[in-house]
Formats: structure tokens, C-alpha cells, sequence
């Protein structure tokens, strides 16, 4: 079994990143005075500067044929910053195959099988 972890971007919180920019860029766009502009831009350009998305997702892993025959997929994820969670975890049996021949034809047949 292979067991391990990594940090990446948190969907949610990119999601929300981007409603964010979206918002502050229309208040540049929608501004009826100077002022207005230059405060939408202050913020803007702040955003900008401070807004990109960090590596708050941890994510963990294991996979691996099991000595049993079973593929195990087992993963988690949450991120620190807004709470977003998943976990699933897939088993499926391994069909034994004589040869390593015989297990790549059986990979290909099933790729083609697939839409
Ligand atoms: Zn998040």
C-alpha cells in the first residue's frame, strides 16, 4: 500500500476567489467617479496582491493491491481555511490473471470498452 499526503488549492475557497476578483473588478468597471475608481482599484490591486490561492487543502491517500487481492482507494481531503471536507473509499476485487501478457490484454480490452 502506498500511504501518503500533499497540500493543494481548496476547491471552495478557489471558487470563492473568484467571485471575490469577479466582484472587485466590476467595481472598477461600475465606477461613476474618480474616487470610486480609485478605491475599487486600492482594493483591487490589494486583492490582487494578497488574494491568490494558498495550498490550504491537505490530502491524504492510500492505494494499493492488498495481500488479500483487493484495490483499495481510500481518500480524505479538508481544507483549513473554510472547512471543506470529502472522503470516499473504493474496494474492488482483483480478477487473477496468469501472465503479465494476459493483464494487459485484459486493460486494453477494458479501455476499449469504455465510452
Ligand atoms: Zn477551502
Amino acid at each position: 500500500m502506498e500511504v501518503g499526503w500533499f497540500m493543494s488549492i481548496c476547491p471552495l475557497c478557489n471558487a470563492r476567489r473568484e467571485d471575490r476578483l469577479t466582484a472587485l473588478m466590476l467595481a472598477v468597471v461600475r465606477a461613476t467617479n474618480e474616487d470610486e475608481w480609485v478605491t475599487a482599484t486600492v482594493h483591487l490591486e490589494a486583492f490582487k496582491y494578497d488574494g491568490w490561492p494558498k495550498k490550504t487543502l491537505r490530502e491524504d491517500y492510500e492505494l494499493g493491491m492488498g495481500e488479500e487481492g483487493v484495490l483499495k482507494v481510500d481518500y480524505a481531503c479538508g481544507c483549513s481555511e473554510c472547512g471543506f471536507m470529502f472522503h470516499d473509499e473504493y474496494k474492488v476485487g482483483a480478477r487473477l490473471v496468469s501472465s503479465w501478457t494476459e493483464a494487459q490484454a485484459q486493460a486494453m480490452q477494458k479501455r476499449k470498452e469504455q465510452p
